[in-house]
């Protein structure tokens, strides 16, 4: 067990949350053929998202990256070397996975770009097995390119229950929101790209912060046709 308890939240039928530290999340999506992991979180987040795995008795067929930011892709490296699992990203955000860091041009942000000089904005660099385009469907889940916080970010519809995962599309520290401009790579695109996410949704899932579920979704269409304005 972890010091912040490996937290597990079923979000809907099939789809569990890990919370891998106190802010980052990865969801588990149970698939016929095994699991897919959507983000890989921190570099010691592979032990968190294999325990959860275990926990579910199923195996990771396939590692699904909302985007290449340290705190969703560090953990990648070690979790497919652990299971052998496939990695998918958005075609866009390729050459950052490959690369190992954020490029000098990926941020807005003078402050963003000189954390992505430190090691703790960096990671073990990975190939992809297979780049994604909006609309591919992979392990049940679609692909919604929803660029700005970086070029190649996308949100996950599960087709089958309607929860989606928007990543770091929308954050949720606190009240609802678009994420820090600085951290983004084109802060102005972030508010269409919001709006490309379907509505009639059973949950919504972040990469940082406590999900939205039944009800409560509410809040996230609310919120979203305040932006639109
Ligand atoms: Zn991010
Ligand atoms: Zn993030």
């Amino acid at each position: 067990m972890h010091a912040w308890g490996a937290k597990m939240q079923v979000i809907a039928p099939g789809i569990t949350r890990v919370a891998t530290s106190k802010n980052d999340n990865s969801y588990l999506v149970e698939g016929v053929d095994g699991l897919t992991v959507v983000d890989a979180g921190r570099a010691g987040a592979a032990d968190a998202v294999l325990h959860a795995a275990a926990t579910l008795g199923m195996g990771v067929v396939r590692i699904v990256l909302t985007h290449a930011h340290p705190d969703h892709v560090q953990g990648s490296a070690v979790l497919r070397r652990r299971t052998s699992a496939r990695v998918y990203i958005h075609n866009a955000d390729a050459a950052w996975l490959s690369r190992g860091r954020v490029p000098a041009d990926g941020r807005s942000g003078a402050m963003a770009r000189r954390y992505d000089g430190l090691a703790a904005g960096q990671w073990t660099p990975v190939d992809a097995d297979d780049v994604l385009t909006d609309g591919d469907v992979v392990g049940g889940l679609r692909v919604i390119h929803t660029p700005g916080h970086s070029p190649g970010h996308i949100a996950l519809l599960h087709e089958s229950t309607r929860a989606v995962l928007v990543g770091d599309a929308v954050f949720r520290t606190g009240r609802l929101g678009l994420g820090p401009a600085g951290f983004a790579a084109d802060p102005d695109s972030r508010a269409a790209a919001v709006a490309r996410i379907p509505g009639d949704l059973s949950a919504v899932g972040f990469g940082h912060g406590d999900p939205l579920i039944g009800q409560e979704v509410t809040d996230f269409e609310t919120w979203r046709s305040r932006l639109a304005r």
